[in-house]
């Protein structure tokens, strides 16, 4: 069975520029539920000054439809944003370590050891609340700053956070560099480095390699994937990053390749249009505009 992560509500519309009211966001989680997604990132609590368009984080989670099934997280930087998340009630969280040392300062303003030791202190508050933590090695296949990310420096810090003994730990491709080699390299490297603990992958399909690095990894048994209604997405802090994978595309791909894997691919594809229209737009993905087969 095949977890996809839906990241639209949060990874997908941190980068657009106008802002979508909560109304839309808790609909837009309503419908990815209905769709039959059950992992869903809904917001994240950083501060309003570095993504203004989740600056809304406490109104969308207290707007939630409430399902019992339903695994709502929330993406947290600093204890600051732990704080406001637990508040809130988000009882699933997903901090973030930048693999790269340049990009840790831009992005976070830290360097990537007090990153690690943050998200030390956050998996020891979590631990003591209850409340089951995800950690992001984002950048870990490329840089936008720094270029290359070497394997060494990767496996070094999922060491370390493996050590914490997180819940689960997630390989992002933040810029869309990774093909399927490097994808099943990594993998094998960071199992070893952080033995028994459960991976995920976040793709951007900025160079069109993302369904592949995503069979790549599901191939390498990784069971969870973190994907985007409509390939929506990108980063703020990184130049010409573009879409997650596509929800719709993702799911194409991996029951027509016979994994069991929750979703209704119709339900996914008008909601990828629903979402683009939105936004203004029409969907990234490639499923949603030609629709799924056999119609
Ligand atoms: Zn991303």
């Amino acid at each position: 069975m095949i977890e996809l992560v839906e990241v639209a509500p949060r990874d997908g519309l941190q980068n657009e520029s106008r802002q979508v009211p909560v109304a839309e966001k808790v609909r837009l989680v309503e419908q990815a539920y209905a769709a039959g997604l059950r992992r869903i990132e809904v917001t994240s609590f950083v501060h309003p000054r570095h993504v203004p368009q989740l600056a809304d984080a406490e109104a969308v989670v207290a707007a939630l439809p409430a399902h019992a099934d339903a695994r709502y997280s929330a993406l947290v930087v600093n204890e600051r944003g732990y704080d406001r998340a637990v508040a809130a009630g988000v009882r699933e969280l997903n901090a973030v370590v930048l693999v790269s040392e340049r990009f840790s300062q831009r992005n976070q303003g830290m360097s990537t050891q007090d990153a690690i030791a943050t998200v030390a202190r956050l998996r020891w508050r979590a631990e003591a609340d209850g409340v089951w933590l995800s950690v992001t090695l984002a950048a870990a296949f490329g840089c936008p700053f720094e270029g290359e990310v070497p394997e060494p420096r990767l496996t070094a810090i999922a060491e370390r956070i493996g050590a914490l003994g997180v819940d689960e730990i997630t390989l992002a491709d933040t810029i869309g560099v990774a093909v399927p080699a490097d994808v099943r390299r990594r993998i094998d490297r960071v199992r070893a480095a952080a033995p028994g603990i459960p991976l995920r992958m976040h793709l951007h399909d900025t160079r069109n390699t993302g369904v592949a690095n995503a069979l790549a990894a599901v191939e390498s048994g990784v069971r969870a994937l973190d994907a985007s209604l409509a390939g929506l997405g990108g980063c703020p802090f990184a130049p010409a990053a573009t879409g997650n994978v596509a929800t719709e595309d993702l799911l194409y791909a991996l029951q027509r390749s016979g994994y069991r894997v929750e979703g209704d691919l119709d339900a996914l594809i008008a909601t990828a249009r629903w979402i683009a229209g939105v936004l203004g737009g029409a969907p990234a993905g490639m499923v949603a505009r030609a629709g799924g087969f056999p119609a």
